[in-house]
């Protein structure tokens, strides 16, 4: 429905508008009935919708209205599939239908700095790209079934250890590549209705509050136009907040925060023109969501549960696979070990927690793929949520094993490790869990460990079994999507989203992790994840991007549709990918692109493509991926700009980011002249490599040559001037060392010829 908002605001008292910049309640938008205004309703997300009760009929079902809880966001990111993520966002969309929600609080999508987040388990990627890209799927699928997402926490929330104040320091170049590069693609092609700012501070101001982030990056620089709602309860000086670009407050602050925006119009200290913004920010959206309704909505609950066991089955990472130990025949006698196997770990701790419509248990579902064809053991082995070792426990999970064919281990992280408000202390495995494997392995040498997790854990005993099925948290009905798996019903194809460091002292945070008291420094800068171990040449436990199937994949006949390019082209390149095996499956190629040579440091590679292909035994495909600068740029602070230094890159394909199979080179050529500004101490090097500078240094020294200032010796000393000594004299050292040619004055003039046209 057309409606005039400018001339709405235009009808409202300044109170009115005021009141528009927090919430009702704990969830909903304040109505204005004077004006035919509504309310929304927000819940959470992500995974699944946790709307809190209504009414005492509902109370009854729990804490939240049962509803479907889709695997976790370091699951779904496993997948690499957009069309997937896309698909459970539609299903996420009609539950919020279904439930009149009008807006569901996600993606969360902050970078993977240390595994010990304790919300890691929400979030996706240690890599921006891939985060981006999964984040604009979800966010198309839940919006273009007429539901809002609120991104979130922007920016830079990746610790939760004094979450609400912590400062988290990092430089402009880091922010830009790293842990603003997540959300700008997601914003610029997903459009969320809304942006949900975080707790932490971000070099010195909260996330609440900060200018930087929410008014010049985020709303002019990336275009966003929906409204930034704050994480709940992030609200410090609100109206520092209005104006640094925070919309809307929540949960309500029961008027008490209102009063301060009126007085401060009042008294001049708040422009009334950037309350109607946000006024109008928040009524285009209020209105988008009550034109989007479907009164009535109704959905499928085995449907989606069948959805959440899919998009698991297709989301888990087989890391090791040795004498093929899977898929498991459905016959002898077959261990299941761990009381994960009956109550499964499958979400984490915190507002993301759902009440689900029910819950899959991979024991049973394993008894209904194998039915009479083997026989099925159990053995706790552990206690439920406890890092004490019970040894009768270990005992009888031994002796089990010693009588069977084959033996699973469900192990993981129990409940209280991962949650938001905490992060983890150690990344280790409990106790109770890493010996009851360790026993087994004496007796027994096929053994398949199935983790769950919701960040990288430490493997100690990892050469002693011969299979790992890392599940992570699969959601409802992640105990069929193991079973599935572990039978070969599925042939798995996760990649991991982020690399198992083999230890926790390998991350590169390790050392500024989680900071010290209000403050912490990204001394790591760029080098977060991958692009810390390869430029290290560490070898992690398991790589970014890694992961197996029950078949094999051949890549051959890489194309580029160009050798030479300028930076406002774009390049594409096509592969051909082969399955090689004799089972059906999928894989996931893998594009990243590295600058052969750089005057900055960067990373050795960086993923700028991925693509799902599903292949018949025998069956190959052509995968494409098209680049542009953005591929092979870096973040130049002094450009304020993304910027492509002119020269040769490699674009690699590959199966994870450490078995990079085809390669090719491109030559990319700038288009954008950087202009540096010299003075008295600029290198003679650095002058020389600027065209225009070249020109002026080679003037000067022809001409002490003809009127003689230059010996023998400085002849050879100026072959020098690309690389050796002479390169590395200020401009201002030819005063004293060209025999007199150059006076004072001569060198202000060279400098004012250098520096022509720059302001
Ligand atoms: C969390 C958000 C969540 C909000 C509402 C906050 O504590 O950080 O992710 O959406 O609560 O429950």
């Amino acid at each position: 429905m057309e409606r005039d908002v400018k001339k709405l605001i235009s009808q409202m008292t300044l109170e009115e508008k005021a009141s528009l910049c927090s919430g009702l309640d704990n969830w909903r938008t304040k109505p204005i009935e004077r004006l035919g205004i509504p309310s929304i309703r927000m819940s959470d997300g992500p995974h699944g919708l946790r709307r809190e009760p209504d009414t005492p009929e509902e109370a009854k079902l729990g804490p939240s209205v049962p509803s479907t809880c889709f695997p976790t966001a370091v699951t779904t990111a496993s997948s690499w599939d957009k069309k997937l993520i896309e698909e459970m966002g539609r299903a996420l969309a009609r539950e919020c239908q279904a439930n009149g929600v009008d807006i569901i609080l996600g993606p969360a999508i902050n970078i993977k700095r240390s595994p010990l987040c304790g919300r890691n388990f929400e979030y996706l990627s240690e890599d921006p790209y891939l985060s981006t890209q999964m984040a604009t799927a979800y966010i198309k699928g839940v919006q273009g079934e007429g539901v809002g997402t609120s991104l979130k926490h922007f920016a830079a929330n990746n610790q939760e250890h004094r979450r609400m104040t912590v400062d988290e320091i990092i430089d402009e170049r880091t922010l830009r590549e790293i842990y603003l590069a997540n959300f700008e693609g997601a914003v610029k092609d997903g459009k969320p209705w809304t942006v949900m700012c975080s707790y932490n501070s971000v070099n010195g101001d909260l996330a609440s509050e900060n200018k930087y982030l929410l008014r010049d990056v985020l709303k002019n620089d990336w275009g966003f136009e929906g409204f930034v709602v704050s994480d709940w309860g992030a609200v410090n000086d609100r109206v520092k907040g209005l104006i640094a670009g925070l919309d809307l407050e929540m949960p309500t602050s029961f008027g008490n925060r209102d009063k301060l925006i009126v007085e401060a119009v009042k008294s001049g200290k708040l422009d009334e023109k950037i309350l109607d913004d946000t006024v109008e920010r928040i009524l285009n959206i209020v209105f988008k969501a009550i034109d989007s309704r479907k009164p009535g909505a109704t959905y499928d609950k085995d449907a989606h549960h069948k959805l959440a066991r899919k998009i698991a089955s297709e989301s888990m990472v087989l890391l090791k696979n040795d004498d093929k130990i899977l898929p498991l025949k459905k016959e002898g006698k077959i261990a299941i070990i761990g009381a994960f196997a009956k109550q499964p770990r499958y979400q984490g701790g915190g507002s993301s927690h759902v009440n689900p419509t029910k819950i899959d248990n991979a024991l049973e579902e394993i008894q209904k793929i194998v039915q009479d064809n083997a026989e099925i053991l159990y053995a706790d082995g552990y206690k439920m949520d406890s890092e004490e070792i019970d040894q009768s426990l270990i005992q009888k999970a031994v002796e089990i094993s010693k009588s069977s064919n084959v033996v699973v281990i469900f192990a993981g992280l129990p409940e209280h490790y991962e949650s938001e408000g905490y992060d983890r202390k150690h990344m280790s495995l409990p106790d109770a869990h890493n010996q009851l494997i360790q026993e087994i392995t004496k007796v027994q040498p096929n053994v398949v460990v199935v983790l769950s997790n919701g960040s990288p854990v430490e493997m100690p005993w990892v050469d002693s079994v011969k299979g790992i099925l890392e599940s992570y948290l699969g959601g409802q009905a992640s105990g069929g999507a193991v079973a599935d798996i572990l039978f070969g019903v599925v042939n798995p194809s996760g990649k991991l989203a982020e690399t198992f460091p083999k230890k926790l002292s390998d991350n590169p945070s390790y050392l500024n992790f989680p900071g010290e008291g209000d403050r912490v420094e990204y001394r790591e800068g760029i080098f977060v994840g991958y692009r810390y171990y390869d430029k290290k040449q560490m070898e992690p436990l398991f790589p970014f991007g890694y992961g197996l199937s029950y078949t094999t994949f051949e890549y051959s006949n890489m194309w580029v549709s160009k050798r030479e390019m300028n930076d406002d082209e774009t390049v594409e390149v096509r592969v051909k990918v082969k399955n090689t095996g004799n089972v059906k499956g999928k894989e996931v190629v893998q594009l990243y692109v590295r600058d052969c040579e750089s005057t900055v440091n960067r990373p050795e590679k960086e993923l700028k493509g991925f693509e799902k292909v599903e292949l018949e035994p025998g069956e190959e495909k052509i995968v494409s991926f098209i680049l542009d600068k953005r591929a092979f740029a870096y973040y130049n602070v002094e450009l304020k700009d993304w910027h492509v230094e002119s020269g040769e890159f490699e674009i690699l394909v590959g199966k994870s980011s450490r078995d990079i199979v085809l390669r090719e080179k491109v030559i990319v050529n700038s288009t954008v002249q950087l202009k540096k500004r010299f003075h008295r101490n600029s290198y003679i090097g650095d002058i020389v490599d600027d065209p225009k500078g070249y020109q002026i240094v080679m003037d000067l020294i022809e001409k002490m040559r003809q009127s003689g200032k230059i010996s023998e010796n400085d002849e050879k000393a100026l072959k020098d001037i690309f690389q050796g000594w002479l390169r590395y004299q200020p401009i201002r050292a030819v005063v004293n060392f060209g025999g007199g040619y150059m006076t004072e004055e001569m060198l202000d003039n060279i400098l004012r010829t250098l520096n022509e046209g720059i302001e």
